[in-house]
């Protein structure tokens, strides 16, 4: 018996109405599109420098952008064709404008040379893969993941070398594989789980040979049952019955939120402003766990992700989509937009942001359109009630963010521990008063953040 079943959370947090309805829609794969705008900051950290120029042909999978930092990704043409154009576009979650890059489609898809050293798809011969994976060295799989442009595809866009590189003082014991997708309409981790489990937990496994935790933990939330059963049968077939543990959550927001998630499993306080690797746990969303196979042993670099796309629209759908995709062309292909539809967000309800150009790509970061029909909220003010204080999984004072946000007392904010914020959206969930909580948290922790830098 593989599973653990957890029926606490270290928080209260919130009963959702889940509206999982793609949680039933395979994964499709999106026709190429015509042409993909790649911005070239797709990851925290340094952007990227442009390595191609107008008028060039490129490949599909050919890097086309780079930093010299560590802490950043690059960047690969995700459809074959010519450079177009350079341009600004307007990045929606910090409002300024980033560098990206136009595709023109050649209509070929024509990608770059990979070489397969395994073909898990066509083969179950796991003990062979074992040992290619066994053969490679650390330092040659971390490489691998950073030219494949790897980062954490469950929105936090984390590099994911760097995160497998912690330093020599950050003894890690626990590695968490997040299969919670605790936020309400997505399931693209969800159906990635059920239809390309092979993938995700032998990247688990190539992860496990880099850090060699003593414990590693697939974290899925019990309303994702048949996800649990599957990979629970892998892993009796792949050989890694008594490596690996499925923990069964309870459905609970924000289960998934890093913080929340090693405290209700391994019972650790990740510190203020701290990282979980303070408390010896490393955490990687499953979709990353899929790229990172896929790099290791596809040598096949991060070009595209599956992309939950539901709300308003006639036939919502979990979409296999190219990088720099419009989103457009994505709601496009669900059907019909309801009428009175007038605002567009991507992530989630609780997390996501609201958009509104339809030209803006996708980016590895995206997992969910959201297409929804808004309602008139106007905000009130405060009542005092304590709702905000008492759902708080962090233990924080949203309602004193709001009010020394709007005097401009910044640094009262950070007294009160602003930074320990995981913007769940809880407080703003709860208030009575249609306050915008997680805005006011937003504003005022981007400008401390350019106060201090
Ligand atoms: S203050 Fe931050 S962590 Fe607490 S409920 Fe609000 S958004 Fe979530
Ligand atoms: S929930 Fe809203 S109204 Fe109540 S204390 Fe918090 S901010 Fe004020």
């Amino acid at each position: 018996m593989n599973i653990v079943v957890k029926k606490k959370s270290a928080f209260k947090g919130l009963l959702l109405q889940e509206n999982k309805i793609t949680a039933k829609k395979p994964i499709e794969v999106l026709p190429v599109p015509e042409k993909v705008i790649l911005p070239l900051q797709q990851s925290i950290g340094a952007p990227c420098e442009f390595m191609v120029k107008r008028g060039d042909t490129v490949r599909t999978g050919q890097k086309i952008a780079d930093s010299g930092s560590y802490v950043s990704a690059p960047i690969h043409a995700s459809i074959s064709g010519i450079i177009s154009r350079t341009v600004k576009i307007l990045n929606p979650v910090t409002s300024t404008l980033m560098d990206a890059v136009i595709i023109e489609s050649d209509g070929k898809d024509q990608w770059i040379e990979v070489k397969k050293l395994f073909d898990i798809k066509g083969s179950d011969n796991f003990p062979e893969l074992i040992k290619i994976i066994d053969s490679i060295e650390k330092k040659e799989i971390i490489k691998k993941i950073r030219e494949a442009g790897i980062v954490g595809l469950g929105g936090a866009t984390f590099p994911t070398h760097v995160k497998l590189n912690p330093p020599p003082d950050k003894k890690i014991d626990t590695l968490i594989l997040n299969g919670c997708e605790c936020e309400p309409f997505i399931t693209s981790d969800h159906r990635s789980m059920l239809e390309n489990g092979r993938e995700v937990l032998m990247g688990l496994y190539i992860i496990s040979k880099i850090l060699s935790p003593k414990n590693i933990y697939i974290a899925i939330e019990d309303n994702k049952e048949d996800a649990i059963r599957h990979l629970e049968e892998l892993m009796k077939e792949m050989g890694f019955g008594s490596i690996f543990k499925i923990v069964s959550l309870e459905s609970r927001y924000p289960m998934g939120a890093e913080k929340t998630l090693i405290k209700t499993i391994v019972g650790r306080t990740v510190p203020i402003g701290g990282l979980p690797m303070d408390v010896g746990v490393i955490m990687n969303n499953v979709a990353t766990s899929k790229s990172v196979y896929e790099a290791v042993i596809e040598s096949r670099p991060l070009i595209d992700r599956v992309v939950t796309v539901t709300g308003a629209v006639e036939n919502p759908k979990n979409l296999l989509a190219r990088l720099g995709t419009a989103i457009g062309y994505l709601i496009e292909s669900c059907g019909k937009v309801e009428s009175g539809v007038n605002y567009i967000i991507v992530g989630g309800p609780m997390m996501g942001i609201s958009i509104v150009d339809t030209d803006f790509p996708v980016t590895k970061g995206i997992n969910c359109i959201l297409v929804r029909k808004s309602r008139i909220q106007v905000e009130q003010n405060c009542i005092n009630c304590g709702r905000c204080v008492n759902i708080c999984p962090m233990k924080l004072m949203p309602l004193a963010y709001v009010r020394y946000t709007k005097r401009g007392s910044f640094e009262t904010c950070r007294e009160y521990y602003i930074e320990n914020c995981i913007e769940c959206g809880s407080c703003a969930y709860v208030c009575p008063a249609n306050i915008p909580i997680v805005g006011y948290i937003k504003t005022c922790k981007s400008l401390l953040l350019k106060t201090s830098s």
